[in-house]
């Protein structure tokens, strides 16, 4: 009998695993990872910052495209830049919380979770002026605690529909192509404006300017496929 015991633990271990590393997985609580399928419209989301070399190009070219975005902001980025911070909300984006300081979520207990979040939540309402009410967990990682601490706190948690591993600096025309190959009907798409383990924004592994280079492909990209731009807003109401 033990082969099937051992069998069971594996799959109640990729079960976990789901849960815990899946950024749309209901597992461990419900998570917003896609819009509406039946209409083609995007949603651009950039997580990390910000970092204001590649912020203020992502912010310029959004100003110039007419698009709006959610930017998942780290707290700890955010006092070291209050005035980036500031701009993206003034800008009238959707401001989300990334956490404190982009601890791995799924691996704290309740009170630790709890601090993460409700330590982003003062850094980005204290600068900004903002109250959000989009939460991402980094990497979107998340244990049974971290949906209902982010519901306590009367957040809503966002995954994504998907990424492009665009934190590991592709050129910028590759970074533009896989959006185009993936693009669909609702897509969230995950990009980033900075390196959450880097909030001063000084190292070179946590430069993010081929994103913002390739931005305004992505957007005639997708502008020329038949999909408009939406606010992550429209669906946190
Ligand atoms: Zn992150």
């Amino acid at each position: 009998m033990i082969v099937p015991i051992v069998a069971a633990a594996a799959a109640a271990a990729g079960t976990l695993a789901w849960g815990a590393y899946d950024p749309t997985s209901p597992l461990f609580g419900r998570v917003l990872g896609r819009g509406s399928k039946r209409e083609r419209v995007l949603y651009l989301t950039f997580d990390d910052g910000p970092r204001p070399s590649v912020t203020a190009r992502i912010l310029a070219t959004l100003a110039r495209e007419r698009v709006p975005a959610a930017f998942f902001l780290v707290g700890a980025a955010v006092r070291l830049h209050p005035e980036m911070a500031r701009r993206v909300a003034a800008a009238g984006h959707e401001i989300g919380n990334h956490t404190r300081s982009h601890r791995k979520l799924h691996r704290l207990g309740p009170s630790a979770v709890r601090a993460e979040l409700t330590g982003g939540h003062k850094d980005i309402v204290e600068i900004t002026g903002q109250i959000p009410r989009a939460f991402r967990a980094p990497h979107g990682y998340r244990n049974p605690f971290v949906t209902r601490v982010a519901n306590k706190l009367r957040y809503r948690t966002i995954g994504w529909t998907y990424g492009v591993w665009d934190s590991d600096r592709p050129p910028a025309e590759e970074i533009r192509r896989r959006v185009r190959a993936k693009l669909k009907p609702g897509a969230i798409i995950l990009l980033h404006d900075g390196d959450g383990y880097d909030p001063a924004g000084t190292t070179e592994r946590g430069d993010r300017s081929n994103t913002a280079a390739a931005l305004p492909g992505i957007i005639a990209d997708a502008r020329a496929a038949g999909y408009e731009f939406r606010s992550l807003g429209d669906l946190l109401r």
